[in-house]
């Protein structure tokens, strides 16, 4: 326990940073969590958990404070609704996180800082098409990133290169696309497409409509959380200080992730095509070489098989609410 790094893990009360708390508690770290908040649905397994604005200067300094390696993943963030609508207010929460959380790890001494970046700093002009070539890390510059959210992240990688040119500090960069699994927010304009529909799919009766963001045919490649989670630790441990994609390379649409969701349910629903939201680039995936050639690994969890587990989540958390009750009525009269 002695040699083990004590840990800062940031955005431990959002969901990848509780699942990520979890896992290194298990391994016998010691960790400080840290958020605005706490954990929605259960407490965090951290061995101390600040409350605190991390925009502030001061908390960050706090915070801290004798530890040795930093997860960096409090972010203003959610799905394409919520990061369509808020460009300014987004990238300002970040920046000012990510500046004063990397320069307090400078000035504590923090031996390894992880950046949390998202596959939207890739360039709007490469991913027009559906059927998208899968995006290497190379792909990012230059830049045409996504709006507010893509910019200010990979600006924020960016400053992490800095750090290490010019003061010599350890930095690890993870660009992660699309994940999902329990334990996230699913409701409220903050939650990404998995878990949205899988709230939809639940609350309506079996033959009912789903309303879809777009027409559906978009694309994206969804990763489960704690494959997520497996590539954080790998990465924090390797010496590679370039950015890197975490993510899967299987390819859905939007539509055909409905219908995976929809069969986990045991439902079969109409598609209502709402073309007036935002639905983000036509088509992303990630290109999994530079992955594999540094982990020696990629996340191979099941597209099916997190689905189930992230939507019998979902279900129950809605039926412990007993928002379930005429959904279920109407299934049993049938
Ligand atoms: P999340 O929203 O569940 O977690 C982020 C956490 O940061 C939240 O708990 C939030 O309260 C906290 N936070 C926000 N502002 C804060 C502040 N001022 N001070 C302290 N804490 C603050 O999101 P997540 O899905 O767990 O994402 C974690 C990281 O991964 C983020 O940096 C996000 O941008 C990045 N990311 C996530 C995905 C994904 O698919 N989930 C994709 C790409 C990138």
């Amino acid at each position: 326990m002695k040699d083990k790094p004590r840990i800062l893990v940031t955005g431990a009360g959002g969901f990848i940073g509780h699942h990520l708390t979890h896992r290194l508690k298990k391994e016998g770290f010691w960790v400080r969590g840290g958020d605005i908040k706490p954990p929605e649905f259960e407490p965090s397994a951290a061995d101390e958990f600040s409350l605190l604005d991390l925009r502030l200067w001061e908390n960050c300094l706090k915070v801290t404070k004798e530890i040795d390696q930093v997860y960096n993943l409090a972010a203003d963030m959610g799905g394409i609704g919520y990061i369509t609508a808020n460009h300014a207010d987004i990238s300002r929460n970040n920046i000012l996180i990510n500046t004063h959380m990397l320069d307090a790890s400078r000035l504590n001494g923090v031996s390894r800082f992880l950046f949390s970046s998202s596959a939207c700093v890739y360039p709007q002009y490469k991913q027009k098409d559906a059927d998208v070539t899968p995006l290497k890390e190379s792909d990012a510059i230059p830049a045409d990133p996504e709006p507010g959210y893509g910019w200010e992240k990979l600006f924020a990688e960016e400053l992490c290169r800095y750090y290490r040119k010019d003061y010599g500090m350890e930095t690890r960069i993870v660009r992660f696309h699309n994940v999902y699994g329990p334990l996230g927010t699913f409701e409220g304009g903050k939650e990404k497409a998995p878990a949205a529909i899988a709230r939809k799919v639940a609350l309506v009766d079996d033959g009912g409509d789903i309303e879809v963001w777009g027409d559906g045919e978009q694309t994206r490649s969804f990763m489960y959380v704690d494959d997520c989670v497996e590539g954080l630790i790998r990465l924090m441990a390797s010496s590679y200080d370039e950015p890197l994609n975490l993510g899967t390379d299987r390819l859905v649409t939007i539509n055909e992730l409905i219908d995976l969701v929809s069969d986990v349910a045991g439902k079969k629903l109409r598609k209502q095509h709402d073309l007036t939201k935002p639905q983000g680039v036509r088509g992303r995936n990630s290109d999994n070489t530079l992955l594999n050639q540094v982990l020696g690994w990629e996340p191979s969890i099941d597209l099916q098989e997190g689905l189930k587990i992230t939507y019998k989540w979902i279900e129950n958390e809605l039926r412990k609410a007993g928002r379930l009750t005429s959904v279920e009525a109407g299934q049993a009269a049938r």
